[in-house]
């Protein structure tokens, strides 16, 4: 294999903003997500027509819409191209609301040894000046760092692990923060300044072929709902989900979104406990966008480990699925 081959980058795209179109150049919130072929945006990034590139269209989808059909065809293609030893690594273009989840699943079933590297835009690839295009360009260069390996996410020339980075912003072009982690680096003029480790990567492989099988192998992932404690919270909505017996997949899981250091309304509490006697598994996470559940003894719930309640929800799936 010749230095040239060894550098080969895969790029796989599934919608989102950045692949989005609207009406009007000046319309960064009007536009229909997962619009433009992936080729197409690699085709608007100038630098990336002198690096060898396999180019795939794994999904066409707005990311809040995202589901495991969707997942288990990125993992597979993703893992495919991992095991090419002149693959070096893999770009996969992603909205951005559900990005951090789709970078957690991913960090978390394959532990790539080589750079899986999301990345995504804020406006539309039709907009007076789409981000899109500067942000594939650096996660080409994060993908490419001879010392780059797992799951991590690019925009707006930040560097984020998959298990801090979380969606802080509905608007701006910068709208993702790794919180107190704060982010693993940035990519400036196709440079990169590192501040953190790389995520964990499998001790030998190219990623976790046992659980990809295990994910590969779930119809569905085990039912964990996400709920809220705030003010009021009396407890109703988990007994409705405890009553509920029509729905596809039995409840196995809640994750509850506690307030302050993962408290929980007594009332939503006793609720809670009602499922746990019922065999349903049940997380606190925190609800504040910053910092983790200080575990203490005596806390009435096992808390999330530092993880978001959404991430913490997908965790909880995930442990279920291997039990
Ligand atoms: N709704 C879009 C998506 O997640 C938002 C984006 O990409 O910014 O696909």
């Amino acid at each position: 294999m010749n230095a040239n081959q060894a550098r080969r980058l895969v790029v796989l795209g599934t919608g989102g903003t950045i692949a989005g179109r609207a009406n009007r150049a000046n319309d960064n919130v009007g536009y229909v997500a997962g619009q433009v072929a992936v080729s197409e945006l690699v085709a608007m990034v100038p630098a990336l027509a002198t690096c060898p590139l396999d180019v795939e269209q794994v999904a066409q989808i707005n990311s809040k819409d995202m589901v495991l059909s969707v997942w288990h065809a990125l993992a597979a293609r993703v893992a495919e191209h991992l095991d090419r030893p002149e693959v070096a690594g893999i770009v996969i273009t992603h909205g951005t609301d559900t990005i951090e989840e789709t970078a957690f699943l991913l960090q978390t079933v394959l532990k790539p040894s080589k750079p899986v590297v999301l990345t995504c835009a804020m406006r539309p690839a039709t907009a007076l000046v789409p981000d899109g295009p500067q942000n594939l360009s650096d996660a080409v260069a994060v993908a490419l760092h001879p010392e780059a390996r797992g799951v991590v996410v690019v925009c707006a020339g930040r560097i984020h692990g998959a298990i801090d980075v979380a969606k802080v912003h509905p608007y701006r072009t910068d709208p993702f923060d790794s919180g107190d982690a704060g982010e693993l680096g940035c990519v400036e003029e196709a440079q990169l300044r590192v501040f953190r480790p790389w995520p964990q990567a499998v001790p030998e492989g190219a990623f976790d072929a046992a659980a990809l099988r295990r994910l590969k192998g779930a119809a569905a992932l085990p039912r964990v709902e996400l709920i809220f404690s705030h003010a009021n919270a009396d407890g109703e909505v988990v007994r409705a989900l405890l009553g509920q017996t029509a729905a596809a997949e039995p409840l196995r899981g809640i994750v509850v979104a506690g307030t302050g250091n993962g408290t929980v309304h007594d009332d939503l509490l006793a609720a809670l406990k009602q499922a746990q006697a019922s065999g349903v598994e049940v997380v606190v996470a925190s609800r504040c966008a910053h910092g983790r559940v200080v575990p203490h003894p005596g806390q009435p719930l096992p808390d999330s480990a530092g993880l978001s309640p959404v991430k913490a929800r997908l965790a909880l799936a995930l442990q279920l699925l291997e039990a």
